[in-house]
């Protein structure tokens, strides 16, 4: 088994910073509450990590995307804590999903009628949460759907409503006059429903000029992703240190990895570091990427392979090149929002894509547990 002194990549995972993003949200939105989105194994860091220190630092309510991810997760939360199924319940699990006692998000009035119905079968009540589709025609009931429930609130019967949701389209780009029309159309419905908490924020809508309502549902933030297109006022969580495997000086004219889709225009000493798209660098990475060498930046060159890339480390000082030596991916020169510009994507997916190949260092938010090494 490789040790973090052996592995050819470690993945730091700085649980403090984590904590302290949940508390600069905390203070972003309040009087409204922070509710954890720890879907897709906490966007790629560890769900049962991510919310030990979310449940450490008060957190209570959580969200993912599946009922397995729920499964999962519930053992791990404190007893009064709330974990809601962001895709709701598919037809058939119902069931399963009351044994796990998660919270379904009903997405539509065909998801209200099987929870109702296992409800009144079963004599017990159920908590969903409701949502409304404000206009990303994605998940979440129509208007129609909404006035006919509201027209027949007895299809909701032994189902307790535990919030009123909906989702932003554009969040991460504050001027777009999209936002204020989903939080109008929001509004209007949420008098519907009187009473009910009212949950329509996501990472990006924290940081949005308007009401943060009842409870914010904050993902890539706590991540340390950039929520908007501004200055990223979240720390870094993930850092990323390769090491190099093997080194080579070629001639001008050497053609470098598959395809030999670069050629070097001049003598060039080549670094190659065993990560590649298998540990989730994206391929599109490959001659438009970068990583950093003893704080110098050195561009990819060639195509990402399977389990490594290539890099140019001709400008680099010969005492920092050596098989073994660190090599940054993420960490302070290169954010997960620099590396998702490079490949053409979001930071979101470089996260969820982190590979379970890494060796991974996680570091406890203070006064945790010891620091310990999970493969
Ligand atoms: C994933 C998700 C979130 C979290 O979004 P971020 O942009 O990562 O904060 C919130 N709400 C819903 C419905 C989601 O699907």
């Amino acid at each position: 088994m490789t040790t973090l002194a052996t592995a050819g990549a470690v993945l730091r995972i700085d649980l403090g910073a984590l904590v302290e993003n949940y508390a600069i949200v905390g203070r972003q939105v309040a009087p409204a509450r922070v509710a954890a989105v720890v879907k897709a194994d906490a966007y790629g860091i560890g769900a049962a990590r991510a919310v030990g220190a979310l449940a450490d630092a008060g957190c209570r309510t959580f969200f993912v995307a599946v009922l397995d991810e729920a499964a999962a997760l519930m053992p791990l939360l404190p007893p009064e804590a709330e974990l809601f199924v962001l895709n709701g319940l598919q037809p058939g699990a119902e069931a399963e999903c009351a044994a796990i006692g998660a919270i379904p998000v009903l997405n539509s009035l065909d998801q209200i009628d099987r929870w109702s119905s296992l409800a009144r079968a079963r004599g017990q009540w159920l908590r969903g949460a409701l949502q409304v589709d404000t206009g990303m025609s994605r998940m979440g009931m129509s208007p129609q759907e909404v006035a006919l429930l509201l027209g027949e609130p007895d299809r909701l019967r032994g189902v307790k409503p535990a919030m009123l949701m909906s989702h932003f389209a554009c969040a991460d780009e504050p001027d777009h006059p999209f936002n204020g029309e989903q939080a109008a159309c929001f509004s209007r419905i949420a008098s519907g429903f009187p009473g009910l908490p009212r949950a329509l924020d996501n990472s990006g809508g924290a940081f949005l000029a308007q009401d943060h309502l009842d409870i914010v549902r904050a993902g890539i933030a706590l991540y340390g992703g950039a929520p908007h297109g501004g200055v990223n006022p979240m720390r870094a969580v993930v850092s990323l240190e390769a090491r190099i495997a093997q080194l080579r000086t070629v001639p001008a004219g050497t053609g470098i990895g598959y395809g030999l889709t670069h050629r070097a225009r001049r003598e060039t000493r080549i670094a190659t570091i065993p990560v590649g798209y298998a540990d989730g660098l994206p391929r599109t990475l490959g001659n438009r990427g970068s990583a950093f060498v003893a704080g110098i930046r050195v561009p990819m060159v060639g195509r990402v392979s399977m389990d490594s890339i290539t890099l140019d480390v001709t400008d680099v000082p010969e005492r920092h090149l050596r098989p073994g030596a660190p090599v940054e991916i993420l960490g302070p020169n290169q954010t997960i929002d620099d590396l998702a510009r490079d490949a053409g994507t979001i930071s979101y997916e470089i996260l969820t894509q982190l590979s379970r190949r890494y060796a991974r260092d996680y570091v406890p938010a203070a006064g945790l547990a010891q620091r310990s090494v999970a493969r």
